[in-house]
């Protein structure tokens, strides 16, 4: 029902700066009515993280938000006084359609007692019987009663059966292919650090940006997966890669936040990014990328970023 993410990249935040950005994220979306909540950060401290042991941390309720405060607030072993220099936070507000309210149908859903990826949803999975009978013959158990959870299964059967090297966006790309039904969702994982991947059909998702610098654009050009060395995609932007652009040109700190709705961004920022249906937004060493599956006519060759009217 409610999405909320926050990333910031070489923005030093503190764990308890970034829980508090997330809670009052979902605060901002309450008023869209739901039935539980939950947050997915990253676990242990920043040393372990630059020295590979990586994890993730869930935090789920049923209830209010206020409730999922508490209940973060209770857990003892949280250590909030870490900083993180380059940290992806995401939230949720739950609308039960599929599986009764309660913690472990509350998002985020993940891929598995590890919490190697893990995923936000608003909508609905209309193939996900299909889905999740496929993945249980693959070996999967489900421990939860809704539709999301096989997408973050999905994912991670994805990634275990790549071939080569595979970037966050293009795994993502391939998973949301073979969903059908209403969605927008974000990703997180252990083995892409700081990096977010969102993505939308039917559902609405936009992306806001902060950065103490002017944006050097004013529009994130986008990039087609089935022509990939179309090198002019990236418009006036210099090209990182195949998959990227440089967006923000300069910035050595930036800060991006995705949700389902601009009330909960427009406290942090002004400048924002609507996708549109089976656009991947994701962001990776701290660069924005619009990816499509394929050019369709009357596609649009850019995303504006919009300037929102402040309250
Ligand atoms: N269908 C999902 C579920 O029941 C997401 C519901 C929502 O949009 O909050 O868990």
């Amino acid at each position: 029902c409610g999405i909320f993410a926050y990333l910031n990249y070489h923005v030093p935040r503190t764990r308890r700066e970034i829980l508090e950005v997330l809670i009052k994220g979902l605060q901002r979306l309450e008023y869209r009515g739901y039935d539980s909540a939950g947050v997915g950060i990253d676990g242990g401290n920043s040393k372990e993280w630059e020295t590979n042991s990586k994890s993730i941390q869930l935090i789920k309720q049923t209830g209010k938000v206020k409730a999922l405060d508490e209940e973060i607030h209770r857990q003892q072993e949280i250590d909030l006084e870490v900083e993180f220099d380059v940290h992806l936070g995401i939230a949720h507000t739950r609308w039960a359609t599929h599986g009764v309210p309660s913690p472990v149908n509350s998002h985020p859903q993940r891929s598995d007692k590890n919490n190697e990826f893990i995923v936000i949803h608003n909508g609905i999975i209309t193939n996900y019987k299909d889905l999740k009978k496929f993945l249980e013959s693959k070996g999967y158990e489900f421990e939860s009663e809704t539709d999301t959870e096989t997408i973050a299964k999905l994912v991670k059967y994805m990634y275990d059966n790549r071939e080569s090297d595979i970037t966050f966006a293009t795994l993502v790309e391939q998973v949301t292919q073979q969903l059908e039904g209403a969605f927008a969702l974000v990703f997180k994982s252990v083995h892409y650090p700081g990096e977010a991947v969102g993505s939308r059909r039917g559902g609405p998702l936009l992306i806001g940006v902060r950065s103490d610098h002017k944006l050097s654009t004013d529009h994130i050009p986008i990039l087609y997966r089935s022509s990939g060395k179309d090198k002019k995609s990236c418009s006036t932007l210099p090209r990182m890669d195949q998959d990227t652009c440089l967006f923000p040109v300069d910035e050595k700190a930036v800060e991006y936040y995705f949700a389902s709705d601009a009330s909960a961004v427009i406290e942090h920022t002004n400048r924002v990014i609507f996708l549109e249906d089976d656009d991947i937004a994701a962001v990776s060493d701290g660069r924005l990328s619009i990816h499509r599956i394929k050019r369709t006519a009357g596609d649009h060759p850019a995303r504006a970023i919009q300037t929102l009217q402040m309250e």
